[in-house]
């Protein structure tokens, strides 16, 4: 039996490669320091004999013991408001941590991919981003402590690639959503939802004109699992090429909420890039893939998941220890 080891496994994206690894038949480690994940997510594979959970961080050195195949690296804040909070912990996550499973990816001998964004592309000045983009970011705004890890993480990748010969694999994905997103991790989707449910104003940063291009989880992990296994070592954009603006974003979460609550405009937030769309002609070409879900049927999937959440998950607002993080 393969072993993988999924680093953020009680997170929105790890715990669904968690059940896609399991589904393949392979021995998955799960490790979390659960600062953002949350055990619920992944509480069904407890009871699997090829299932273990790892309670830690990885930006502390990492052992595992015996062999171990492959290493998935989606261990990070990924909101906004969360990377603002923690910053620190953001930074080493992705420095720190990406380092140290390097280190056990050349150990074992073990293929390892690690979950970088679009947001190395900034606020994007070439529409839509193709891979060969190098981006514009500003390393010391608010975004930065996310943007340039991940940027380092990416260096990092492909020096033990060059330097050492370890078999890597970069993914960039964009805005990705599903059910066990966090109702209160203040990205746009579950923000509107939860609004939407508790019949409070849709609040639209900015004047809602910015763009995003949404991918709904399932086709992001295909994506993710064929580029584990092609040969490809450059980085790849993963996402959903069909963009809207937030504006419209927010009506179409009303109708399929049928709530009928206003529209309140908000400060757009410092850095928020104006325009996001993946040019994915290279995972077409290199690993045969593109979504097949579509913003419709994702949605209503990602609908019916909360609002079937017990009614108080609804009205927590903040629920994190982050106040330890650092
Ligand atoms: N946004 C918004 N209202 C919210 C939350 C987010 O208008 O309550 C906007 C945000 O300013 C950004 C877009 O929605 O332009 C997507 O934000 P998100 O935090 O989901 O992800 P990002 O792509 O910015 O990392």
């Amino acid at each position: 039996m393969k072993k993988v080891l999924i680093t953020g496994a009680a997170g929105f994206l790890g715990s669904h490669l968690c059940d896609r690894f399991i589904k393949e038949g392979y021995y998955v480690i799960g490790m979390d320091n659960l600062i953002t994940g949350d055990m619920n997510n992944i509480a069904h594979l407890f009871k699997l004999p090829n299932f273990e959970f790892y309670h830690h961080d990885v930006s502390k050195h990492v052992h595992i013991p015996g062999e171990l195949d492959y290493i998935l690296h989606f261990a990070s804040p990924a909101s906004p408001i969360d990377y603002l909070k923690i910053p620190i912990q953001t930074l080493k996550v992705s420095s720190l941590g990406t380092h140290n499973l390097l280190g056990l990816a050349r150990a074992k001998k073990a293929r390892i991919l690690v979950a970088s964004t679009s947001e190395v592309y900034g606020d994007p000045l070439v529409h839509p981003q193709t891979e060969d983009y190098w981006g514009n970011v500003n390393p010391v705004g608010p975004r930065g402590v996310y943007d340039e890890a991940k940027r380092f993480m990416e260096a990092i990748t492909m020096a033990y690639h060059t330097y050492h010969g370890v078999e890597t694999r970069i993914i960039r994905i964009f805005n990705t959503y599903g059910p066990r997103m966090r109702l209160n991790d203040g990205r746009v989707l579950p923000a509107f939802i939860g609004q939407a449910l508790r019949g409070e104003d849709l609040t639209v940063f900015g004047d809602g004109s910015q763009t995003r291009s949404f991918c709904y989880v399932d086709d992001l992990v295909e994506g993710i699992y064929r580029l584990l296994m092609s040969d490809y070592a450059q980085p790849v954009n993963i996402g959903n090429p069909a963009e809207i603006t937030i504006s419209q974003f927010a009506e179409e979460i009303l109708k399929l909420t049928g709530s009928s609550v206003p529209v309140a405009y908000k400060d757009l937030p410092v850095d928020d890039p104006k325009q996001r769309q993946p040019d994915i002609t290279k995972a077409r070409e290199i690993l045969g893939w593109e979504p097949k879900v579509d913003r419709a049927e994702g949605l209503k999937i990602t609908y019916d998941y909360f609002k079937s959440l017990p009614k108080e998950e609804l009205f927590k607002t903040e629920h994190r220890q982050f106040d330890k993080a650092n």
